[in-house]
């Protein structure tokens, strides 16, 4: 019997998403390996329809072929979001393996049935095994959201597998099958599939998007460190509140390079720019997932340093000055010895984050007034915070450091 328009509305909006996914490309998504996954679904569907039964069973070879090689493709295409290499061994045996029991199935014992059951458990095979793999290291929300598709996919299938399993199905030829609960079931839960993972795809790209877009926002393009908007964004978030709400303290450094302008004067912008990006690589490795980095503007930077004391910060930054010190400068430069100062304090529990940045900035000017090169500490006066402060704190008195 001939498919009517109806059956023919699956495949044609399963490549109705492929084309969606493939077309996305062009707005700067990076969907094109998902749509081709769909076009080779869809094709695989179509192929189902169309009245060949004389070539069987190379027909239905070649149909669950393309149906197969879509869900492959799909995996493959979630794989690829680690940019891990992916062997194709394990995906070719099971199209193999496939193809032999869709042969058996149709040559020997004449039954949609069982072929029907080859095809939906290879497919639920390679998608568990995808998903799986993937769930583990789903880190982001884009992450999770294809894990979701895929899990939800993954069980539909095996669901599937089950029902060809337990239900008392009649022995269908293959002529029959199509038409069939059974057929029209496999059809409308391709179609059910494809546009989940459509979905999926499409949120999970725009979240990609908008994560990428927020990260160069928030990004010095100069130095890689936070931005004054990132630095902004981190203290407002939940994270950020914890360093005035943490029982620890967290340690500001504040940092300003010395005479910059002159840098700028003497040995250009280019240079004077050379110097920025070097002191901030001085932060970078020091910025981890607890330790913040930012340039707040200029030459100004600061680092942020939960659960540190005033002493531990103190040798923090001078560390960073003296090995920003003994930067060599060749060749624009090289008998130059550039110079940074340092105002270090401690954001008291309960205190405003405002009020502990500007304690730094003034410790940061002290460091400047005492002839710079040289780094300024001091923890806050006892009306800080809430009073909290421990006996023997040394409020409000200032160190400064050797100059070298
Ligand atoms: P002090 O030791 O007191 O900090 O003096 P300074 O010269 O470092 O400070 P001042 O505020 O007088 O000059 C800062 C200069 O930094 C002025 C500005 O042109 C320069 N500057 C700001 N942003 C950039 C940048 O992105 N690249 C370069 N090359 N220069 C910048
Ligand atoms: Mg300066
Ligand atoms: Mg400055």
């Amino acid at each position: 019997m001939p498919a009517t328009l109806l059956e023919w509305s699956v495949p044609a909006a399963i490549l109705l998403c492929a084309v969606g996914l493939c077309a996305a490309r062009f707005v700067g998504f990076n969907t094109l390996r998902w749509g081709c996954a769909l076009a080779c679904l869809g094709a695989g569907y179509a192929l189902m329809l169309v009245q060949a039964s004389a070539l069987s069973p190379y027909k239905q070879v070649v149909e669950d072929a393309f149906i197969l090689g879509g869900v492959i493709l799909a995996c493959r295409a979630l794989q690829s979001r680690r940019g891990s290499q992916i062997s194709p061994c394990f995906d070719v045996a099971v199209l193999l393996a496939s193809t032999a029991m869709v042969v058996v199935s149709v040559v020997l014992f004449a039954s949609a049935k069982l072929e029907t059951f080859f095809v939906q458990a290879c497919c639920a095979l390679v998608t568990w095994r995808a998903t799986l793999s993937f769930a583990r290291q789903a880190v982001t929300t884009s992450d999770r959201v294809l894990t979701a598709a895929f899990l939800f996919i993954a069980l539909v299938l095996t669901g599937q597998c089950i029902l060809y399993v337990a239900a008392p199905i009649p022995p269908l030829a293959t002529g029959e099958w199509r038409t069939s609960v059974w057929g029209i079931l496999i059809q409308y839960t391709g179609l059910l599939g494809s546009i989940v993972l459509t979905f999926a795809v499409f949120i999970a790209t725009s979240c990609d998007a908008i994560e990428k877009y927020r990260r160069h926002a928030h990004t010095d393009a100069l130095t890689g460190l936070l931005n004054r908007q990132g630095l902004d964004s981190l203290l407002a978030s939940v994270s950020g509140r914890l360093f005035s709400d943490a029982a620890t303290s967290t340690a500001l450094i504040m940092a300003d390079i010395d005479n910059f302008k002159r840098i700028n004067d003497d040995f250009g912008h280019p240079l004077g720019d050379m110097v920025l990006a070097r002191f901030g690589a001085l932060l970078r490795p020091r910025a981890d997932a607890r330790i913040h980095a930012a340039r707040l503007g200029g030459e100004e930077f600061l680092l942020l340093l939960p659960a540190a004391n005033l002493e531990s910060a103190t040798a923090i930054a001078d560390e960073i000055r003296t090995s920003f010190v003994s930067q060599r400068w060749a060749p624009h430069a090289p008998n130059s010895r550039f110079t940074v100062s340092m105002g270090v304090t401690l954001v008291q529990a309960g205190e405003p984050f405002a009020s502990a940045l500007k304690r730094a900035d003034d410790l940061l000017y002290a460091a400047k007034r005492r002839g710079r090169n040289c780094t300024a500490a001091a923890e806050a006066p006892a009306d800080a915070g809430h009073g909290r402060r421990a006996a023997g704190d040394n409020a409000g008195s200032e160190k400064c450091c050797a100059q070298i």
